[in-house]
């Protein structure tokens, strides 16, 4: 084995077991008694705790989610920044106001008209990232044991969110064309009929993280109109938006209704994350509380990042850069798509039309989690799909992205991925499935399995 295989295979010989033990740090720690209980559900994500390993050089990552930045005209932005800087620095370095930018919130308004909706300046408020966004729409609204519908599987990011505030998340079942109509209704009556409090479905309806997929045009109306008769508000989350690789972007829910939405945008991935610039859109009052809600939580989204935003949809060519990027993202799904076909015939998967990522399904009787560490050994990282659901389903499920490799790297990336897969069918067929409750192999042909720890 090679060091860097030996090193991996070392460092995640366990990696389920490393991230629900407390480290060395939290055990010490005398303050355990006095954390708030909200803390509980305060856990190492799936991905976070990939990342290290993922981020090597020799390590195909098909993990994270990160845009493809070399694809900005990087000389361009930072004579923007200087210019801005040059010419505002006292504003974009000082205090603003807790909604954010008056500039920068009209701006917001022509890129959301992409999507057809049409707002005011004054309801829209400029947050660190959409997932601060996603933070305080929950901190307004969530009190512990409410409940949160969300699709299943859902944006990791967003569960982890409605559990630090304590919220019971019940997953509603989506298929190719996204969150399925009747099996919402059917889960809200389940739940209104046990007593339950449901203050919103989180809903992510573009090019889905992580499923890939696309809510229909004809389920649109129908998911509002059922959330509208039963008081529920949609808490629309769309980051992907005008990314879409044909035609033109999807039309927004909140384009079909106005008070029953609160919608959440971003300039991660169209422009880049690390301005921690996004917005909430929400009805009137709601964006009211939103701001006392922000103002307590950070007084005052970075001056600096919005002015810098501003500036560049002013100066730089915007719609040429989401441009760029949809097809350059367009020939990296091809690429992924093309070697699945190609190497993995025993799985399935979904087939993105715009985003970052593809949701696979493995063949019966695998593992996602149970096959990453030797993923990793064989230089290959992805998100197994339990991350994805509140209720530790998804065993079968991977989270594959192929929004940061080139095409080549994608391609060599899924046959190491194939290979893997290959060779846990292989050991299936030896040993048996796993147990998934106690994370080994059942010994179901009287053959005694490797001490695989998989807890
Ligand atoms: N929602 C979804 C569905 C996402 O995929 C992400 C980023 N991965 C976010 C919200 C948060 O994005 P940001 O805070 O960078 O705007």
């Amino acid at each position: 084995m090679t060091d860097t295989a030996d090193q991996l295979s070392h460092a995640l010989a366990h990696p389920a077991a490393a991230l629900r033990e407390p480290s060395l740090g939290s055990r010490l720690d005398p303050w355990v008694k006095s954390y708030a209980q909200r803390t509980a559900g305060m856990t190492t994500s799936e991905i976070r705790a990939l990342f290290s390993v993922a981020s090597r050089p020799e390590v195909v990552s098909l993990a994270g989610g990160m845009p493809y930045l070399s694809a900005l005209p990087m000389d361009t932005v930072a004579a923007t920044v200087a210019q801005m800087l040059a010419t505002q620095g006292l504003t974009a370095l000082q205090y603003g106001s807790g909604q954010g930018d008056p500039t920068l919130r009209e701006q917001i308004l022509e890129v959301m008209a992409l999507e057809g909706i049409s707002a005011h300046a004054d309801d829209v408020m400029v947050t660190t990232g959409s997932q601060q966004a996603l933070d305080l729409v929950t901190r307004i609204f969530i009190d512990p044991g409410d409940v949160v519908l969300a699709e299943a599987p859902s944006y990791v990011g967003a569960l982890g969110v409605f559990a630090s505030y304590q919220a019971e998340v019940a997953h509603v079942a989506s298929d190719n064309d996204g969150l399925v109509p009747h099996a919402l209704e059917e889960r809200i009556r389940g739940l209104l009929a046990s007593g339950k409090r449901i203050k919103f479905l989180y809903t992510v309806p573009n090019f889905h993280n992580p499923a890939g997929t696309t809510l229909s045009p004809q389920r649109r109306p129908q998911i509002l109109e059922i959330c509208q008769r039963h008081g529920i508000l949609v808490l629309e989350d769309n980051p992907y938006g005008l990314l879409g690789f044909d035609g033109e972007p999807p039309a927004a829910m909140r384009s079909l209704s106005e008070d029953g939405v609160v919608y959440l945008g971003t300039f991660s991935k169209t422009f880049a994350p690390g301005l921690r610039v996004g917005w909430a859109l929400a009805p009137h009052a709601v964006r009211e509380k939103l701001v006392l809600a922000n103002e307590s939580a950070i007084l005052c989204p970075s001056a600096y990042a919005q002015m810098t935003v501003s500036a560049y949809l002013a100066t730089c060519d915007w719609k040429a850069q989401i441009k760029v990027y949809r097809e350059l993202y367009r020939e990296r799904r091809d690429a992924m798509i093309e070697s699945l076909s190609a190497r993995l015939p025993q799985a399935s998967w979904t087939h993105p039309e715009g985003g970052f990522y593809v949701w696979l399904t493995l063949p019966e009787g695998l593992n996602a989690k149970a096959m990453l560490p030797r993923a990793l050994t064989e230089r290959v990282a992805y998100v197994p799909g339990t991350a994805f659901f509140a209720d530790g389903t998804g065993h079968r499920n991977v989270r594959l992205s192929y929004c940061y490799p080139d095409p080549d790297r994608i391609r060599e990336g899924v046959r190491r991925f194939a290979g893997v897969v290959q060779s846990e069918l292989e050991l299936l067929e030896t040993f048996g499935p796993y147990d998934v409750t106690t994370g080994r192999a059942v010994r179901s042909r009287g053959v005694q399995s490797p001490a695989v720890d998989l807890s």
